[in-house]
Parts: structure tokens; C-alpha cells; sequence
């Protein structure tokens, strides 16, 4: 056995690489140990708190991090109950929030209270698919589109190819399947069951282009040809959607408006109209929205989402209306990728959390979505208050800065 100082001096020295300690131990936490005392002495720092963790590295390994120095800890709070009608979440909730930003569990507290005072949120799922869309190079235009009919044409084969790699994937369609000059952009629609999907549809739709080039010659240039559109905010999952997309409403009586969120219908709709419609339709934004980014991130890190679909879930539309004095309220939420099996569900402290609100594995993911429409519901619903009230700042001040 080489010795630890040893490994240590010939990463330094560039003689061996990062991935090399896993050649002279076997024992994960001691390679956690030696990659970590090597970067404490290359930047000459101490790591004594990402030295500390309870996960279980062994398994992490297996699925969720190469190279692994230790965890990072992010304070998680509680919001509720939350009161939710949905078809799959039923009943009051607590919700989980990981962040460092002073003033949102607080926030996201106070629309939870409203909304359930109110009788609670509305939720329905409105759409549930996965994408991933290839960039395929044809001959020619001509070629690319004969390829597209084959496609339509050749639909049963391509789904049989695709879903002998997995029990859960279903693949739905092909649609739309873009032609632009010869290159070709095949979008696969998939049900993912209770996992978020992205391994799982990638996989499978390797598995279909494998067919499509065996009988058409369809040369694959990438997997992924950006059309999924995957980690990046679109307006093609705008329409279309992906992941969870969701709606959430609930109208408050004019007196809860007044007494919980200290303002009135009236300002809470002109300040939704000038700020998340025509504020954001100025800038030319896709989230005409106010916050929905802070609750989905906040769920996504405390529960092992894949943080990078955050910015997915940051699109959508907030309305409000005045109806006889009563507050309407609504989020629209066309693309929210969402797991409660798979990916980072299954670390520890994410467990622990989609436990919290009896979410955790096989058959929840609904019951999720409906939960993390409602909270995205009461956030929203808190932030637009406070601004129509004048109190964003003074919340702020004295929740963000102690
Ligand atoms: P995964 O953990 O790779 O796959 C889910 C697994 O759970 C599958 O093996 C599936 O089996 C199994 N499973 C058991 N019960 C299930 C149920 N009730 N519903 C659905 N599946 C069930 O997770 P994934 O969701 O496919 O992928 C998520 C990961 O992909 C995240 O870690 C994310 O960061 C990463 N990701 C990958 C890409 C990429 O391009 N590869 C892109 C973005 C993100 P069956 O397949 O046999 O059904």
C-alpha cells in the first residue's frame, strides 16, 4: 500500500492524476480523505467542513459525483402547512426549502398561511413527458425530409427499439421533427414514470437511432442537438412543455387579502399586470414571473433534483384578477423536470426531504408535482403582496441582513 503522504507529494507533483487514487485504495473514504488533504494543500486552505458528512460516499459514487472531496451544506427550512387540492396531493403540507437567501422560507410561510386560510391550492397536472432531440445530418434537404417520413412512417419500430432499454420509459411520439437545410431534429416525447427521465430517454433514444441508421443510413451528429431543449430556458418547452407542467390557483376572500398579505386585491393585480406581464414583455423575458426560480431551486437542492433544471422551471405566467374584491391567483408552470426515484433522489438528505412530505420512490411523482405547484403558488403569491404592500424592502432588511 502506497502511503497516503506519498500519493499526496505525486499529485502535487502532477505525476499522478485525480481518478489515480482509486487505483491505491479501494476504501472510498479514505480516497475522499486524500483527494481533499491534496487540495487543501495545493490552495493551502482547511476543508473542515466539507470534510464533514453523513452520506454514504460508497453509493454516491456508484451514480452521483466522480472525485469526491466531501459534501457542501446548505441551511433547509420548513414552510406550512400548506393546504393542498390536487388530484394526487391531498391535505396540509410541509415543505422543505434549502437556500441561504434570508426572507424566502419566511415568504414562501406567509403565502403557504394565506392559501390555506383561503381553503387551499388548486393543482392539476397539465402535461407529463420527457425530450431528447438529436441533430441528424442528411445527404441533402431532400434526404432530410425522406428521413422525416420515415420516421412518421416507421413510428411502432423506432418506439419497440426505444423502450427495450428500460421498464418505465414509454415513448409518446416524435413530434415536431424539424428540417433545416440537411440537418434534421427529431424531437422524442417519453412518459418517465417516477424519475425525472434525462438517462433514461437518452439511452433509449440512442437505442432508436441505432435503428434509424441501420435502415436509412441517418447519420447521428449529436444526441443531444439542442432541440430537447435541455437545461436551457426555451419557448419551445414554453408550448410544448417538458417535465411537470403544472397550474396552480386559489382565490383568497378580499378580508384574507387584507389581513394576511396587509394590501388589497386591486394593487396585487395592478402590480402583477406592470411588473410580471408588461415589466417582463419589455425586457423581452420568457418567466413572466416573479420568483418562481427561488421556490423550484429551493425544492430542487433540498430534495436531489438536478439543480440545472432550474432554470427550466423558472419559465411561466402569473395572473391575477379581481373578482368582486376576492384576489384570483395563478401560476402557470409549462416545464418542471421532477424525481422521486433515480438521479439525486436517493441521497440521503434528499430522501429525508421528499419524506417529509411522504413523497419519497415509486408512484409519488405526481403527488410531488402538485406540491411543488402549490409552494412555487405560495411564494409567488407572498412576493407580489409584499411589493403591492411596500414591504419587500423592509422584509429584506431585517430577514436578509440580521
Ligand atoms: P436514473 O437514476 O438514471 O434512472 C431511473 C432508474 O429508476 C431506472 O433504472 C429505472 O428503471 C428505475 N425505476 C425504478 N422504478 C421506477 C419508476 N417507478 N419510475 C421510473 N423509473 C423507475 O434517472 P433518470 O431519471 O433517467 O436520469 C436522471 C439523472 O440524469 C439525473 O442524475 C440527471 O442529473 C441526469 N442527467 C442526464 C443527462 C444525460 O444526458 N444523460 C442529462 C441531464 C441530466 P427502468 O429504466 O428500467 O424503467
Amino acid at each position: 500500500m502506497v502511503e497516503k503522504e506519498e500519493i499526496i507529494s505525486k499529485l502535487l507533483k502532477g505525476e499522478l492524476k485525480l481518478y489515480d487514487i482509486d487505483k491505491f485504495t479501494k476504501n472510498t473514504s479514505e480516497a475522499v480523505e486524500i483527494r481533499r488533504l491534496f487540495i487543501e494543500k495545493n490552495s493551502n486552505t482547511q476543508l473542515e467542513n466539507i470534510a464533514h458528512y453523513s452520506l454514504d460516499m460508497d453509493e454516491a459514487l456508484k451514480k452521483n459525483i466522480e472525485n469526491p472531496i466531501g459534501t457542501i451544506q446548505i441551511p433547509v427550512g420548513l414552510a406550512g402547512p400548506l393546504k393542498i387540492n390536487g388530484e394526487h396531493a391531498q391535505g396540509d403540507f410541509y415543505v422543505p426549502l434549502a437556500t441561504s437567501e434570508g426572507a424566502l422560507v419566511a415568504s414562501v410561510n406567509r403565502g403557504c398561511s394565506t392559501i390555506t386560510e383561503a381553503g387551499g391550492a388548486k393543482v392539476r397536472i397539465v402535461d407529463d413527458k420527457m425530450t431528447r432531440a438529436p441533430v441528424i445530418k442528411a445527404k441533402s434537404a431532400s434526404d432530410a425530409l425522406e428521413i422525416k417520413n420515415w420516421i412518421k412512417d416507421h413510428f411502432k419500430e423506432l418506439k419497440k427499439a426505444a423502450e427495450v432499454t428500460t421498464r418505465h420509459g414509454k415513448l409518446m411520439k416524435i413530434d415536431p421533427v424539424v428540417v433545416v437545410g440537411r440537418y434534421l431534429y427529431p424531437r422524442f416525447v417519453f412518459k418517465t414514470g417516477d424519475s425525472m427521465g434525462m438517462n433514461m430517454v437518452t439511452i433509449a433514444t440512442d437505442n432508436a437511432l441505432n435503428l434509424l441508421n441501420h435502415k436509412t443510413g441517418a447519420h447521428v451528429l449529436a444526441l443531444s442537438g439542442n432541440f430537447c431543449v435541455d437545461k436551457k430556458p426555451s419557448n419551445l418547452n414554453f408550448i410544448e412543455g417538458r417535465g411537470k407542467s403544472l397550474v396552480a390557483e386559489v382565490t383568497i376572500p378580499k378580508a384574507i387579502v387584507e389581513k394576511k398579505l396587509k394590501t388589497t386585491t386591486e394593487a396585487i393585480v395592478e402590480v402583477n399586470t406592470s411588473k410580471n406581464l408588461i415589466g417582463s414583455a419589455i425586457a423581452g423575458s420568457i418567466g413572466f414571473n416573479a420568483q418562481y426560480a427561488n421556490m423550484i431551486g429551493a425544492l430542487f437542492l433540498a430534495t436531489g433534483q438536478d439543480e440545472a433544471h432550474i432554470v427550466e422551471g423558472s419559465l411561466g405566467i402569473t395572473t391575477a384578477e379581481d373578482v368582486d374584491g376576492d384576489l384570483y391567483f395563478s401560476v402557470n408552470l409549462p416545464d418542471v423536470p421532477l424525481a422521486t426515484i433515480g438521479g439525486g433522489t436517493r441521497l440521503e438528505t434528499a430522501r429525508e426531504c421528499l419524506e417529509i412530505m411522504g413523497v419519497y420512490g415509486s408512484g409519488n411523482v405526481s403527488k410531488f408535482a402538485e406540491i411543488v405547484g402549490g409552494t412555487v403558488l405560495a411564494g409567488e403569491l407572498s412576493l407580489i403582496g409584499a411589493l403591492a404592500a411596500g414591504h419587500l424592502a423592509r422584509a429584506h432588511k431585517e430577514l436578509g441582513r440580521g
